[in-house]
């Protein structure tokens, strides 16, 4: 399990509004296993979530949003780690567990900003429902990303030194 000790100083703030919420979901001290990092070389999307690793990225741009829109943002990907968590990767991305956190924590569970908020209306229609699948060979990191899950990959390089080279699949959020 990975520990972020260093919380975002832009997050600290937010600490027991977070813990209120986790709280509520039956996972108290999530946010202290989650690690919340900021990318500005993100290019398609503000939010990702990558439950698996409890890893959440923001794009630097939510620092400068309203504190509720903001905050939307973050419970929006915390959501998907406590998913993860409480219901195991059966659960849809945007399902009905996800959407029930969503609105135990006061906001409607909605996936799409409103448009012109924080990107410009060009880049909104280009990256609306953009999904990626990322697969990942956990031996040697090889990467390979697709827009659908390929199960039936294997990592070439550790199959031919012998090794099943199976890869692990994870789901890029992607926010229009
Ligand atoms: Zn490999
Ligand atoms: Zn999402």
């Amino acid at each position: 399990m990975v520990v972020s000790t260093q919380l975002d100083p832009i997050i600290e703030p937010y600490r027991n509004t977070v813990n209120a919420w986790t709280d509520s979901w039956r996972l108290p001290d999530l946010l202290d296993q989650v690690t919340i990092e900021f990318s500005s070389r993100m290019r398609t999307s503000i939010g990702l979530c990558y439950p698996e690793r409890s890893l959440i990225r923001l794009h630097p741009v939510v620092r400068e949003l309203e504190e509720r829109l903001f905050l939307e943002i973050l419970c929006h990907e915390l959501a998907h780690v406590a998913v993860y968590r409480l219901f195991g990767r059966g659960a849809q991305p945007h399902g009905r567990e996800w959407a029930s956190l969503l609105n135990a924590s006061g906001f409607s569970a909605r996936t799409r900003l409103p448009q012109g908020t924080i990107f410009s209306t060009e880049r909104q229609r280009a990256t609306r429902k953009t999904v990626l699948w990322h697969h990942r060979c956990p031996q040697c990191q090889a990467a390979r990303t697709a827009r659908r899950p390929v199960y039936t990959w294997r990592c070439a390089n550790c199959r031919n030194h012998g090794r099943p080279g199976k890869l692990e699949i994870e789901r890029e959020e992607a926010w229009g």
